[in-house]
């Protein structure tokens, strides 16, 4: 079968720059998922150009007109979403199950949105003042640029194209390398509901040139950025130098905290799916879990003992918790970090390890991995790691806990 080729969308139309990303599945890196265009910044000043002619007409339309076009694209989504929970598993590695739930929470956030195009009021506030009336309205900002990660690739540009489209902003969307297709087939999905040229426009390539490029346009009114630190960091220094809007998601080191009147079972439950499940690679994935003393050596047990029943895989087929990490350099990361545990808090628990015989040769696996006897002060409580590695840390009670998680 030949690889698909996907193209750019500027304008209404679909454009191939000729100069490829392959897109690889992190279980088979055999397969190439698809190639895309590696746009550049000239590129993306003809998205923002035709992004800034339809502002006028997009913003001017009825809220409910534009609802019409975001319920239509909710319906195609629906309608494709088998296969686009398939092809999501392809690009990105996460279970089946878990890419199908990410597909419908896109179409629900599609529909909520279009709701608000009919609901979308302002305030009239009391004036102080006779024959004066003072009110607020909501108003589009203008040319919006979009940059998101891989490992939400629908759900997080969904939740960003949405709201930004209703409210009568045109777009710019710039996607991760590693999994661009599942945004694609957003894009696609407005195109097919109509959505008029320029409104949305979609550019693929290295996030420094587009990201640079986009940042320092000057039609670009506010930038919606879902990423690491270092990169929302930096579009917060230079963005700022031009006074436009930001919004920045960023990494997390969440804690779970568990005392000992927990729900025993239940706590083993959650700690584990909220640890390993989507290979750990979620910023809301808990990478410490803080125990109250009482409870600890029994919890840990049972933690272990859970965890080693996990199912690793290619997450297309059935029974399988936890896919493989999303490529090369998200595996080394994995990898390294599992070393400095090593050395900080000795040898793990359980896992520990890639997995690369028979069925695991072709991807990026690694054992889900827990250390134990983890303290605040370790690089591994401390730092993001964004995989299947799990601290465990001693808590002497629950103001004890809130300081370890604060900490
Ligand atoms: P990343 O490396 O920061 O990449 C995010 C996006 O930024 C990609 O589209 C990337 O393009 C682009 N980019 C890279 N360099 C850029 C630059 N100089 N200027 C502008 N854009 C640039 O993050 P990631 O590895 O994809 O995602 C993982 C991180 O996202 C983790 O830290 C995670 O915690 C965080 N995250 C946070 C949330 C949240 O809601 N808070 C949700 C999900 C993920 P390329 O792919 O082409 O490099």
């Amino acid at each position: 079968m030949s690889t698909p080729v996907f193209a750019n969308y500027i304008a209404g139309e679909w454009i191939d720059s000729g100069k490829y990303i392959e897109n690889r599945n992190p279980a088979n890196t055999e397969e190439i998922v698809g190639l895309h265009p590696r746009g550049d910044a000239a590129e993306m000043a003809r998205a923002i150009e035709a992004a800034s002619s339809a502002y006028a007409g997009w913003a001017s339309m009825p809220g409910p007109a534009r609802g019409a076009i975001l319920y239509k694209t909710a319906e195609i989504l629906e309608h494709e979403l088998d296969q686009l929970g398939a092809e999501m598993t392809r690009e990105e590695g996460k279970t089946l199950p878990e890419a199908k739930g990410e597909v419908k929470r896109a179409i629900n956030i599609f529909r909520y949105y279009a709701g608000e195009g009919s609901r979308a009021g302002g305030i009239l506030t009391p004036s102080e003042r006779d024959r004066v009336h003072t009110f607020a309205i909501r108003k589009p900002l203008g040319v919006v640029g979009l940059i998101t990660p891989w490992n939400f690739p629908i759900a997080i540009p969904a939740w960003k194209l949405a709201p930004a489209l209703i409210c009568g902003n045109t777009v710019v969307l710039k996607p991760a390398s590693v999994s661009p297709l599942s945004s694609w087939r957003i894009v696609e999905a407005l195109h097919m509901a109509g959505v008029p040229k320029g409104v949305v426009n979609f550019i693929t390539g290295s996030g420094g040139e587009l990201g640079r490029a986009m940042v320092d346009a000057k039609p670009v009114k506010a930038i919606s950025f879902t990423g690491s630190n270092d990169v929302g960091n930096w579009i917060h220094t230079e963005a700022s130098k031009r006074r436009i809007r930001i919004q920045l998601e960023m990494g997390g080191k969440n804690p779970t905290i568990v005392l000992a009147d927990a729900d025993f079972n239940s706590a083993i439950e959650n700690t584990v799916n909220a640890a390993f499940f989507s290979t750990g690679q979620k910023c809301t994935a808990t990478s410490r879990v803080i125990v109250e003393d009482a409870i600890y050596d029994k919890f840990l047990s049972a933690l272990i003992e859970r965890t080693k029943k996990l199912k690793v895989g290619n997450g297309l087929e059935a029974g399988i918790d936890i896919g493989p990490c999303v490529d090369q350099g998200q595996m080394d990361t994995v990898l390294k970090y599992i070393d400095i545990g090593r050395q900080e808090a000795g040898e793990p628990r359980c896992g520990g390890h890639p997995l690369s015989d028979g069925a695991f040769a072709k991807g990026y696996f690694v054992e889900p991995t827990i250390f134990a006897g983890v303290t605040e002060d370790m690089r591994i409580a401390q730092e993001e790691i964004f995989g299947p590695v799990l601290a465990v840390m001693r808590a002497k009670d629950f103001e004890d806990a809130m300081r370890i998680a604060n900490a």
